[in-house]
């Protein structure tokens, strides 16, 4: 490299005209226009225009500049002219004429565009991150994602928190999913984990005495990837002392009103709305409900068990629960598009959709006859349905039919143009149990983690009456999607002892797991809370992103894979034996 950089390729402006300087960056394009090379140049910061006449020393070398090599050019900025300016380009009303060039590197063709419109698949993109990286939508989603982190550090410094690192090399804990282990080599045949979150340590800083904990930290879980799930994922982690829910959710709070105010310039209403548990059951059927739009579930059970309507009859006489929704003006749907909602509905393990009208103050369809005058007033009434709309109904298994109708919720509200965008809607989820009965493992788990306290009146029914022991656990809702959980935590050994006991894991297991947790308690733990950020997914919201990939430089692909470098991967022989590890055919597990 010749020279040094005077530059960037985003800052030249007509306050710089006359000005010599040098700029380095990759070809974004190369255009000949009547015997003038006009290169667009490329870096973090934007594009430059550089243009290089036929007259120029550096004309013919110019002429062999390719798309993506690395170039340094020297040069004068002049305005250009009349009517070649570009008002959506930073430095549109300059350019640079080139008196000397010097390539720092060529590049080969690359796979896809970097520029423009990018229409390769995720695997090739992935494949060759650096370069998908290399385009404007994902610098964007990467200085979003470091300001954000920034922005969160500041604010936590302001308020007191300290930043402190924790182990990535931990104990293999059951916490909920599955642990990556770490075989180790100089304590052979044991393995270390890799940290589910840092929840046991940010609770052991609490019992230090360092009152206000932070941490922006990656975690790992071993699970089967859904959509917006990575192996590794960062949090913003948070733990206080001394605190109740309000001081968790003040701070929070004053957290999101900054990062919205500072990116997206939005200003949002404190105090944040809160839903209790049950009532976002009941009326979206999920606990991370999207509030930008209503479509309520309405549990109609009590009006069609007395309808002459067999099916709804026999399901509310089993048992089961009859709700809907009301689809806003869905009357007109055709035969063919009620039945492929039917279908859908059934994809998702319905029984199916039962679908009515609604008329002028009537029901109407082939439904309409089982329901006399006045359940059909009742229906129409506790749907507040009007003439023109559609009732979709589902006669299920309470926790079946609210999964199909939180999920008909939205797909219709997608279908129907009712999301807004531009809206943000926060809500705090509220009154949690403490525990969900699991029909896997034939126990009650936590809805949680194990280390959530309970409602202090509802400590002795942990044992005798868990199902319904209230937790003092809160979620925060952004836009349908969970942003951060957390919880007061359990800061009594006795108490911690009895969760393990609903849990039932044993005495000896629990001493075996935990007992460096519950010997600490022991000794002065103040009371203690704290609550944790999926960064990834935040970012993702703020970006405008569909996938958390896209706000992840190296992310795994579904199967937990990385494209790009090929891991996971084999290892040598030698490295298995060091470790004390030999790998066995599938078929003699
Ligand atoms: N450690 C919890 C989690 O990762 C969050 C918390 O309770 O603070 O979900």
């Amino acid at each position: 490299m010749k020279w040094k950089r005077t530059h960037t390729c985003g800052e030249l402006s007509a306050n710089n005209i006359d000005e010599n300087v040098v700029l380095m960056g990759w070809v974004a394009s190369r255009r000949d226009h009547g015997g003038i090379i006009f290169i667009d140049l490329r870096d973090r910061w934007g594009l430059t225009q550089i243009n290089i006449r036929p007259e120029s020393s550096v004309y013919e070398e110019a002429k062999k500049l390719r798309n993506e090599w690395v170039v340094a050019f020297k040069g004068i900025v002049e305005s250009r002219p009349d009517g070649m300016t570009n008002a959506n380009l930073a430095t549109g009303e300059i350019e640079v004429m080139a008196t000397e060039l010097e390539v720092l590197n060529a590049a080969l063709t690359p796979p896809f565009n970097i520029v423009g419109d990018n229409v390769a698949s995720e695997d090739l993109r992935l494949k060759y991150r650096y370069l998908d990286l290399r385009r404007q939508e994902m610098q964007q989603n990467l200085v979003m994602r470091h300001k954000v982190a920034q922005l969160a550090r500041n604010y936590f410094s302001e308020n007191d928190f300290l930043e402190i690192e924790t182990p990535c090399l931990m104990k293999s804990t059951p916490e909920g999913a599955r642990d990556f282990l770490v075989p180790s080599r100089l304590s052979r045949g044991k393995f270390y984990a890799l940290p589910q979150s840092p929840q046991t340590y940010k609770q052991l800083l609490m019992i230090a005495g360092f009152d206000r904990y932070f941490q922006i930290v990656r975690c790992f879980r071993d699970e089967d990837l859904r959509a917006d799930r990575q192996p590794e994922f960062t949090q913003i982690d948070v733990e206080m002392s001394f605190i109740h829910e309000e001081d968790v959710f003040a701070i929070v709070e004053g957290l999101m009103e900054r990062i919205l105010r500072e990116t997206l310039d939005i200003e949002i209403p404190r105090p944040f709305s809160r839903l209790s548990y049950d009532e976002a059951m009941r009326t979206y059927g999920t606990d991370r409900p999207d509030r930008r739009f209503d479509l309520p579930l309405v549990d109609v059970s009590g009006i069609v068990k007395s309808s002459g309507y067999g099916i709804f009859v026999q399901a509310v006489a089993s048992g089961k629960t009859v709700a809907g929704i009301c689809a806003p003006g869905c009357a007109s749907y055709s035969r063919k598009q009620q039945d492929d909602l039917a279908a859908w509905a059934r994809q998702r393990g319905a029984a199916g959709l039962i679908i009515v009208k609604v008329g002028a103050g009537t029901l109407e369809g082939s439904v309409a006859k089982y329901f006399d005058e006045q359940q059909a007033a009742a229906m129409i009434a506790a749907f507040q349905a009007r003439e023109g709309d559609l009732l979709l109904l589902c006669a299920d298994e309470r926790d079946l039919m609210r999964q199909v109708l939180a999920e008909l919720r939205g797909e219709m509200a997608k279908r129907l143009g009712l999301i807004d965008d531009q809206k943000i809607s926060l809500t705090w989820i509220v009154d949690f149990p403490l525990f969900e009965w699991s029909q896997e493992r034939n126990r009650y788990v936590a809805l949680h983690h194990p280390f959530t306290s309970p409602v202090a009146e509802d400590v002795e029914k942990m044992t005798t009456d868990p199902g319904t022991v209230r937790a003092r656990a809160y979620d925060l809702v952004l836009n349908g999607l969970e942003i951060a959980g957390g919880s007061i935590r359990i800061s009594r050994q006795d108490v911690q002892q009895k969760m393990f006991q609903a849990l039932k894991i044993s005495p000896q297991e629990a001493e075996q797991k935990f007992g460096f947790l519950l010997e600490a308690l022991s000794y002065g733990a103040p009371p203690h809370g704290g609550i944790a950020f999926g960064f990834d997914r935040l970012i993702m919201i703020l970006a405008g992103c569909q996938s958390i990939r896209d706000v992840i430089a190296f992310p795994k692909t579904a199967s937990a894979t990385s494209l790009m470098d090929g891991a996971p991967s084999e290892v040598d022989a030698e490295q298995l034996i060091e470790l004390g590890l030999q790998m066995k055919e599938r078929s003699l597990l």
